[in-house]
This record gives C-alpha cells, structure tokens and sequence, in this order.
C-alpha cells in the first residue's frame, strides 16, 4: 500500500503525474513524482478521478511477509522440532544466572571447550530429548519479531525472584506472555534463599490470573535456583511435557529459514549473526537473506563456538558471510542463488531509502504555511 509513488500511481490510471500533484496539491500536500502514497491517499485521490482504486502489493515478492511461502511447506518431510524456550522476568531476578546454570548443567565439560561467557541462544539436551534456550531477546529485536509477526519461542519461562516477588517488569512479562499463547511455566527463582517464600509468589501470580495448577489453576510453578541448580531437572522435564502437546514440528530438508536473534560486526570477520533455525536446514554455503542484508553463508559456529557445517532444526550458531550487520530480529530466508538473495535484498534497501527520503521531502501544506 505505501510502496505506490505518485508516477506510479498516475501510470496506472492513464493520469499524467502532474494532474496527480496538483490535485494532491489542492487537498493540501506538496509532493514530487517519486514520493509514495499511503492507502488511504490513494483512496482519495481515486474518488478524486473518479475510478476504483484497489491497492494491492505490487512488491508482493520482497515483502517480508511474503518471505516464506506456507503453500511451499510440504508436511509429508515433517519431523518433531525441539522447542525452543525464552525466559523473562524482572531484572535481577536470575534470568542469566539461570541460563548459565542449565547450560553448564546440561553441556558436558569439555565439550562447551570451557566457555565461561554468556550465550545467547544455546541447544541442551535432557535425556536424549533437545531443548533451546534464549535469553530474554534485546527490546528492539522483540517488537520486530512481533511487528514481523516472527514470533520464535514456543515456551516461555517467567522467573520470579522468591525472595522479592511480582515486580513492575513481572507484570509486563505476564501480559506479554499471556498474549503471546505460549504455554507459561513459573520459575520461582532463589529458593535457596532462607527469605524465599514460593506460597507468596503463588499468591501474588494468582492475583494476576497466572493461577498455580495446585492451586486448581492451569500454570505449573516450579522453584529452583539458579546457584545451586535445585530444581533445573525439574524444569527441564516440564518444558518437555509442555512442548509435546504443542506438537511442534518442521522440516528438515525445506530450504532453510530462520530468525536473527543477535548480530554485530566482529573486527577482522565482518557481520556475525546469531541465528536460529526454524525449518529447514542451515548449510555453509546457502545463500541468505536476512532483512536488506544478504550473503553466502561462509563459515558457522554452534552453541559451543565450534565450526560446524550446518544446523539443524531449532539450532543456534553464529553466521558469518552477510553483507552488513542485519538488524536483531529479522527473518532469515535461504534463496536459490546469490543472484537471487542480491536482488531481494538491494530491493529491499532502496526500498527502506526512497521511504526514508519520501518522508522527509513531503511537506504538508500546513507546514508550508507556517514557513510561508
Ligand atoms: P537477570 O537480571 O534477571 O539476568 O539476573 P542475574 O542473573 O543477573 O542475577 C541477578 C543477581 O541475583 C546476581 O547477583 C545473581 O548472582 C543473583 N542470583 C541469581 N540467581 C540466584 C539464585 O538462585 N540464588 C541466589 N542466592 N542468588 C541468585
Ligand atoms: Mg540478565
């Protein structure tokens, strides 16, 4: 809707463009021929020449919506996915504590090749069962995931410190979560803590409709802690209980798509992107697109930072071969060639320019007054 400029638009219904102007110009806009026109100015304008005016994408195919096509997917290839799981909660409440504590928990020394450092996104695996964990996503990676409607968490976990209860941040995870039709499970964090009190993290979740199930209600609180690792099988296992009604599923063999959950430029390696892979299968070579960047997939690293060929459903790793640093968020898409991934990719990005300088050179009359 917004990608018809005002030439366009003047083509498409045999006007010239400078009738187009000068009667946007009589309703009180000032533009030129390539500046864009919202849905409902085109609307106007119609009623304007009198013709019907049906806005459809004409640039269906570098949509971001249109960057997967669900009739593609063909079920007959569908496998078991494991879920992958975010936690939320209050700051300070242990959310990387915990992330740390399952991961050196579950990942066998060695193996982790003695990775201290925070993560974030890693694989661990309980009792032959896969389970990937992210930590709570920057703020601005999450509203474009919502915006793109690229939701990646099939669990979430909402950590309640013990000791300190239901915080303002705790509430806007619970409306989040709510929101979001995940199944929730509770954390109810620093039980290790002689001041911890679960009855009363119960109660103040009650109030707020998060209802214990043995309570009668339908959320199951699990307490652990994330210093001496009470209570991480636990979770573990409920996870998997959670997940196994949700049925998640995907495919392995489809081309591979995914979701950038981190990115950044790393000195003598260019664009690093931390991706996770949502169906199919990622594959050092692939040609990519990840919003307005694109590349050939040269090298990936997994979860333990080791170089590996490819990653499977569900998987995380780091990225390297984009053209620039994709913003946190966007949908990766595996194309059929470079050719291809180029040319949605520089598409998309002159697109975002020409919206950018349309914005800024299209002055309201009023405002025009007020200069005049
Ligand atoms: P985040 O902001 O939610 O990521 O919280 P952090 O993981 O950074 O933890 C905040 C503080 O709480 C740190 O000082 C942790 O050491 C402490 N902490 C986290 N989990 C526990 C726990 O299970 N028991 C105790 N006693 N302290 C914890
Ligand atoms: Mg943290």
């Amino acid at each position: 809707p917004e990608e018809c400029r005002v030439y366009e638009f003047a083509e498409a219904c045999g006007k010239s463009a400078s009738d187009v102007i000068s009667v946007l110009f009589g309703l009180g806009m000032l533009v030129t021929k390539n500046d864009f026109l919202k849905q409902d100015e085109l609307e106007i304008l119609g009623e304007e020449f009198g013709i019907e005016v049906t806005v459809k994408d004409a640039l269906e195919d570098v949509n971001y919506v249109d960057d997967y096509h669900e009739e593609d997917i063909d079920d007959s290839n569908f496998v078991t996915r494991p879920p992958v799981v975010t936690i939320m909660g209050h700051v300070d409440h242990g959310k990387t504590s915990l992330l740390d504590k399952i991961r050196s928990a579950k990942v066998a020394k060695g193996e982790a090749g003695g990775i201290t450092q925070h993560i974030s996104a890693y694989t661990v695996d309980q009792n032959g069962q896969k389970i990937t964990f992210v930590d709570t996503p920057g703020h601005a990676a999450f509203s474009e995931m919502r915006s793109r409607g690229t939701e990646i968490t099939d669990v979430i976990i909402i950590v309640v410190a013990g000791d300190d209860g239901v915080k303002p941040q705790t509430e806007e995870v619970i409306s989040h979560a709510k929101a979001s039709g995940c199944p929730i499970i509770v954390a109810v964090n620093k039980m290790d803590k002689e001041s911890a009190n679960m009855d009363m993290v119960k109660a103040q979740m009650a109030e707020r409709e998060m209802t214990p199930v043995d309570w009668g209600g339908d959320v199951e609180f699990i307490g652990v802690s994330a210093h001496t690792g009470m209570g991480i099988d636990d979770l573990l296992e409920n996870i998997l209980l959670q997940s196994e009604v949700l049925e998640l599923k995907a495919d392995p063999s489809a081309k591979a798509k995914g979701a950038v959950v981190e990115s950044l430029l790393e000195k003598g390696r260019g664009p690093v992107a931390t991706i996770i892979v949502q169906n199919g299968t990622l594959k050092v070579g692939d040609n990519i697109v990840c919003d307005t960047t694109y590349g050939r997939v040269k090298a990936i690293t997994n979860d333990q930072g080791k170089p590996v060929k490819q990653l499977g459903l569900s998987e995380t790793g780091n990225v390297l071969g984009l053209n620039e640093v994709p913003v946190s968020g966007a949908v990766m898409v595996a194309q059929d060639s470079d050719k291809e991934a180029r040319e949605i990719a520089t598409t998309r990005a002159e697109h975002a320019r020409a919206k950018e300088l349309s914005k800024s050179t299209k002055v309201s009359l009023e405002e025009m007054s007020g200069l005049i």
